[in-house]
């Protein structure tokens, strides 16, 4: 059986979810297809952080020789496993030409614009009232045990205030009057005050919903198998539960976007980042507002009545598989920068891929080769920043309308 639609959206992520939205907002008849469950990807465990303040593009100078370093290291925070992968090593070589200091600088203000749009819609759906997600703008708190990593993280502050990205230093007492439970090795903190946090798998599912309400029609456990082709057109999905024939394609399937791209010819280089998150009962110490544990990268976020720890960034292709080792280390990471870490009620472990482009920065736009079909992908450790942006700039190209950000740089055949 064949149906028509007008904008199909594949994936049921933050990304895809938000798409829905704002299509189904501005009247499109919008179709939703998802393999699984909605938010059952990478949006569903992660840490909730909506971060201006990671407006430097993840390929960034000395990123891959510290990964490279912490090769052989079993609880490193960055790591990319051994193998024989022509794709991987492909992605690596773009890695290290984007990581140099002209591109990476290029690439701050497209975050930080597209940080600071999605950050005024979050605020716009949290204040309407319509939608209750946990949104809380308190900043983000870094805290550092060494000089070292302080100096570093220093040179990243003043980086990104020459972009107009604010923030404060502040000395161990400042760090406590900010968050009294610390711990007493912690020497500094920079506050970061316009970022915000949320409950992630909350915001999507109420996304969802918002969505249905408007019209949207999704269906779960429906698989795109492949996409077939006509002249300059995506003209036909072919899914496990029968084919579709919409008007315009948006994929925004994260890190299995390559997969479905390549059934029509399009190469679309995406790492999986795999990255963990351990959720405990918040316990009487829980932070007032969300940390990043320096010396750890582990990010801790007050979420309601649990607390979540998230961190890890494994280049280990599509496996999902959980090293034990590194969840610990994680918990760990708790117990040495906070006190009262030590006996935690464990509510979830979890695993996600993050879908991670070569240069740090999303694909967001109509591909050359197919004109009905938008790249909605790549949102690599940012994506729940990015959802709404991404969802409302998707429905503004499906409408025909001028687009309100310049996605010169986020051209998703830019490495073709
Ligand atoms: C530990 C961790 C912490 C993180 N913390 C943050 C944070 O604090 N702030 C932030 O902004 N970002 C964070 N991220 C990154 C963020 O989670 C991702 O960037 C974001 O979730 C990507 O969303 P997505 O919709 O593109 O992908 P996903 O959420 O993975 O959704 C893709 C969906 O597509 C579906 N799909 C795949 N193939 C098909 C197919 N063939 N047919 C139909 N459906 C298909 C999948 O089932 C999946 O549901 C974190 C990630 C991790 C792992």
């Amino acid at each position: 059986m064949t149906e028509k639609t007008d904008v199909l959206v594949i994936g049921g992520g933050v990304i895809g979810v938000c798409s829905a939205y704002f299509l189904a907002q501005r009247g499109c008849a919008v179709t939703l297809v998802e393999r699984g469950e909605v938010c059952s990807g990478s949006s569903y465990g992660n840490s909730g952080l909506i971060v201006p303040s990671h407006s430097v593009p993840l390929a960034a100078p000395g990123v891959l020789s510290q990964g490279l370093r912490w090769l052989l290291d079993p609880v490193s925070p960055f790591y990319i496993k051994p193998r024989l992968d022509l794709d991987l090593v492909r992605w690596l070589w773009w890695f290290q030409q984007a990581s140099r200091v002209a591109p990476m600088r290029k690439g701050i203000p497209v975050l930080r614009d597209l940080s600071n749009a999605s950050l005024e819609l979050y605020r716009g759906l949290a204040d309407r009232g319509e939608l209750e997600f946990g949104f809380r703008q308190k900043g983000w708190l870094q805290i550092f045990r060494s000089e070292s990593l302080l100096a570093k993280a220093l040179a990243e502050a003043r980086l990104l205030r020459e972009f107009g990205l604010e923030s404060t230093l502040l000395d161990t007492e400042r760090v406590r009057e900010m968050e009294p439970n610390v711990h007493p090795s912690i020497i500094a903190g920079i506050h970061y005050p316009d970022d915000a946090h949320l409950i992630p798998h909350r915001f999507v599912h109420q996304m969802a919903a918002a969505a249905r309400r408007a019209g949207a029609v999704f269906r779960t456990g429906t698989e795109v198998l492949e996409m077939k082709t006509s002249r300059t057109r995506v003209t036909r999905v072919v899914t496990t539960r029968g084919d579709l024939r919409p008007e315009q394609v948006v994929l925004a399937a994260g890190s299995w976007s390559p997969r479905v791209a390549r059934t029509v010819g399009l190469d679309v280089p995406v790492q999986p980042a795999k990255g963990y998150s351990v959720t405990v009962k918040a316990p009487a110490t829980t932070p007032r507002v969300p940390l990043m544990l320096a010396e750890a990268k582990v990010a801790a976020t007050p979420m309601g009545d649990k607390l979540r720890f998230g961190g890890t960034l494994e280049l280990a292709g599509l496996d999902l598989s959980v090293n034990l080792p590194r969840v610990r280390a994680i918990l760990r990471a708790a117990r040495d920068h906070l006190a009262g870490m030590k006996e935690l009620d464990l509510h979830e472990i979890w695993r996600g891929l993050r879908p991670l482009t070569p240069d740090g920065l999303p694909f967001i736009g109509r591909t050359r080769k197919w004109n009905n079909l938008m790249l909605a992908t790549g949102h690599s450790t940012i994506g729940i920043s990015l959802g709404p942006v991404t969802g409302s700039l998707i429905s503004e190209m499906a409408a025909g309308e001028a687009v309100s950000q310049d996605l010169s740089r986020l051209e998703p055949e830019r490495f073709q």
